[in-house]
């Protein structure tokens, strides 16, 4: 049970919400849970297949616009529909509308990592047929996509008709009544060629604006004899394949993707040379292999829950969708829905940095590094951009992109949101403490860490003896533009602090290399002594009245929004009211200053740390689904058990179950990764820390038990929390010392710990 998802939906809008969950992809290319027969007509589905970071740029329309407005946006297509296949029976055609369904269900295999829909069908003339439809994206061949269908029937024999399209004609997604769907461009991809040459149909097509192009070829086999005929036309090919039906019969068709940005500019050639290296694997090859290759990731990444069946099944669906959206070369990177959908329009943000990273940095380090690598081939884009925003030097990663410039249009909660160069600072530093791989520092971190550091100076200033960041927003995007927000302080002043030490650590270990480096960038040492000073004199708001951080200046003046007397259907508030009436009280959309409590504890008191946690509990919405999971993490710190499972459950199944009521515009990555966070960082509270790593477990009481296993500097420990005892053991590498509530261990190879 717990290694599938599965579903008997059949109904309207749930059917929207099933084709995000039930989608298939390999970090190169998605394809969402559409029916291969298309849905009867009037129901709307959001049908979709998506070549990670392949998009189009369109102009932003503004009535005033000032300097430094992004002019552009980039939006991730929907790219050729190669997902049709119609089944025709004599003359009638099947589709859930038609005649009766006597049994559906579907299934999405996170073991196997494929999907199946299974139904039993009895057509309006009364024939009965059960058919199942199987799909696979490859995590060994990256480019293909491939279905199967199998019809079986004991009752009907006579002539079955197979109708299937490859259709270049397509469009986005548009719904102009929420801001975190696209609400323009929807078609923006237009075919360039479309041909079939022997067996394969071909269709090419070219966006408007960025002029990148991507192709699909597909073939196609079925196991008896039939006749084809193809009727190829501008936008789209159709091939029909008719058979004499008896008892069973199986079809498949073999779709490979490719696009400029990969491939080259030849597709044709590129996609035909691919189809003809594939031609000897079918459905199940491609399944053995799949098979092969999640056993692997799960036994480096799999998370078991003992007594609760529901759980478990959240948090390996979670952890399989994030596998599905990650996408593992320099050009591409976790969208904030990743491959699932069009929410957010295909855009990555600091969701990835602090909350789907560390699930990849702890389990499959190597995942973790192109996520970083991807960071540093838009470094440029990152100087660009804080060159826009008036600073002279310095690296200001966009809020969302996908190929590296600003895309957002709202700056308040987009490109003021400056924390998120610190974030990604941050996730560099936490690779290097993990992985001790210097190397990579000395090639790319170190880089990275110094153009970000830079831009503090350029944007803060020493005020008497502190160190002040005005006019920024941190993450809670309730309350915008504001003056020293603590988490944005702290993480700048880590960004710093490591910063200096990093260039401490090359003089001694690489001086050539960085003395290459500052001639390079033009970096000086004193002004590497004005990082260390920002650092020392960074200005940490705290209220010696409340006896905690405030969120920025003003926060604590403002008027509390009364969220007890708001109505339920008045959230999330930013669908319902204006951002400045929003702004004007105390009200937060996600966890901000609790945030950096977590990520940076050892800045505060643990009193404080407490303090903050109750206070801003009571003003938090929760609208963002990133919040949640920080709010069980630090729960689980303060020892707040029943709290940090409330706020755990509500990560854990929140796309399963729908619970923000938007999962049909994809499923909610940084949640997913939240949970994983949750269990990890949150329950077994995990620390990464220059000193090493530190765990404090405990154990939610519905549970019996949980465990997991982590990469940490080339070992992997094993953890097991019971009710009786905690159980850590090292399962490959050598020894290693770790502090577990408090107290140090020297963890062996044969005597585990045992708490
Ligand atoms: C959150 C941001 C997040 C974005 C994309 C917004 O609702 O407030 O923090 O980066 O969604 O997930």
């Amino acid at each position: 049970m717990s290694w599938k998802i599965s579903s008997s939906h059949t109904d309207y809008p749930q059917i929207l919400v099933d084709e995000s969950i039930f989608f298939t992809g390999n970090g190169y290319l998605g394809v969402r849970g559409n029916f291969e027969e298309g849905l009867p007509s009037g129901q709307k589905s959001i049908r979709g297949t998506y070549i990670n970071a392949f998009h189009d740029s369109v102009p932003i329309p503004y009535g005033e616009r000032h300097v430094g407005f992004p002019d552009t946006q980039q939006k991730l297509l929907n790219i050729i529909d190669a997902q049709t296949i119609e089944l025709f029976f004599g003359a009638e055609r099947f589709s859930i509308a038609e005649g009766e369904i006597l049994s559906f269900e579907r299934h999405l295999h996170l073991d196997k990592g494929f999907s199946e829909r299974i139904i039993e069908w009895r057509s309006p003339s009364g024939k009965q047929i059960k058919l199942n439809f199987k799909r696979l994206v490859s995590f060994i061949d990256q480019e293909v996509f491939i279905q199967r269908v199998e019809i079986d029937s004991s009752d009907y024999s006579g002539p079955i008709r197979i109708v299937s399209t490859v259709n270049g004609d397509v469009a986005n997604f548009v719904d102009t009544s929420d801001p975190r769907v696209a609400s323009g461009h929807a078609k923006l991809l237009h075919v360039t060629h479309a041909e079939q040459s022997d067996s394969i149909s071909f269709v090419e097509c070219e966006t408007t604006n960025t002029k990148l192009k991507t192709a699909c070829a597909a073939v196609y086999s079925l196991e008896v004899p039939y006749t084809r005929k193809d009727y190829p036309a501008a936008t789209a090919i159709q091939s029909e394949f008719s058979f004499d039906f008896t008892g069973k019969a199986s079809f498949e068709k073999k779709s490979v993707f490719v696009d400029t940005l990969r491939h080259g500019e030849n597709l044709q050639t590129s996609a035909f040379e691919r189809q003809n290296k594939l031609a000897g694997k079918n459905f199940q090859s491609f399944l053995q292999e799949q098979t092969a290759y999640l056993e692997d990731f799960w036994k480096l990444s799999d998370v078991v829950i003992l007594g609760d069946e529901a759980i478990q099944e959240g948090i390996r669906f979670n952890l399989f969708s994030l596998l599905q959206s990650t996408g593992r070369d320099r050009f591409s990177n976790i969208s904030a829905k990743g491959l699932s959908g069009e929410g957010y329009e295909g855009h990555y943000f600091w969701d990835t940095e602090i909350y789907m990273f560390p699930v990849f940095l702890m389990t499959q380090p190597e995942i973790a590094k192109r996520l970083l690598l991807y960071r540093y081939s838009i470094l440029d884009d990152a100087r660009n951009h804080a060159k826009e925003m008036g600073h002279r030097k310095g690296a200001l990663y966009p809020w969302r992109t996908i190929s590296g410039s600003e895309c957002s249009s709202y700056y308040p909660s987009g490109s003021a949101q400056y924390h998120i160069s610190a974030d990604i600072a941050y996730s560099f530093i936490q690779y290097y403490l993990v992985t001790e791989d210097l190397k990579f520092f000395k090639d790319y971190g170190a880089e990275v860490l110094f153009e970000t550091a830079r831009l503090w100076l350029e944007t803060g200033h020493f005020d008497g003896d502190l160190f002040k960041i005005d006019a920024v927003t941190g993450p809670d995007e309730y309350t915008c533009i504001v003056n020293n927000n603590y988490y944005t302080n702290v993480m700048a002043k880590h960004n710093l602090k490591w910063a200096v030490m990093f260039y401490q650590l090359l003089q001694k270990l690489a001086p050539e290399r960085l003395t290459r480096l500052c001639e390079k960038i033009g970096l000086t040492s004193e002004e590497v002594a004005s990082w260390q000073k920002a650092a020392e004199q960074m200005y940490l708001p705290y209220d010696p009245v409340r006896k905690l951080n405030p969120q920025d200046d003003t926060f604590l003046q403002k008027a509390v929004w009364d969220l007890a007397t708001t109505p339920k259907e008045e959230f999330p508030l930013l669908l319902h009211y204006h951002p400045l009436k929003i702004y004007r009280y105390q009200v937060c959309k996600q966890a901000d200053t609790v945030l950096a409590h977590f990520l940076l504890e050892d800045e505060q008191s643990l009193e404080t740390i407490r303090n903050s946690y109750h206070y801003y509990e009571k003003v938090t919405t929760h609208d963002s689904s990133l919040s949640t999971c920080i709010f069980s993490i630090m729960a689980s710190k303060l020892g707040y058990k029943d709290k940090a499972y409330q706020y755990f459950i509500e990560t854990a199944r929140l796309d399963l179950d729908n619970t923000h009521g938007n999962t049909k515009d994809g499923l909610h990555m940084a949640n997913m990764g939240g949970t994983w966070l949750s269990i990890v960082f949150g329950f077994a509270g995990l620390r990464i820390k220059e000193e090493g790593i530190s765990f404090a477990p405990l154990l939610p009481g519905k549970w019996e038990g949980y465990r997991f296993l982590l990469h940490y500097r080339g070992r992997r420990l094993q953890l097991e929390k019971m009710t009786e005892q905690t159980v850590i053991k090292l399962m490959e590498g050598d020894r290693l010392s770790i502090k577990v509530y408090d107290q140090p261990y020297q963890l062996e190879k044969e005597t585990p710990i045992i708490i």
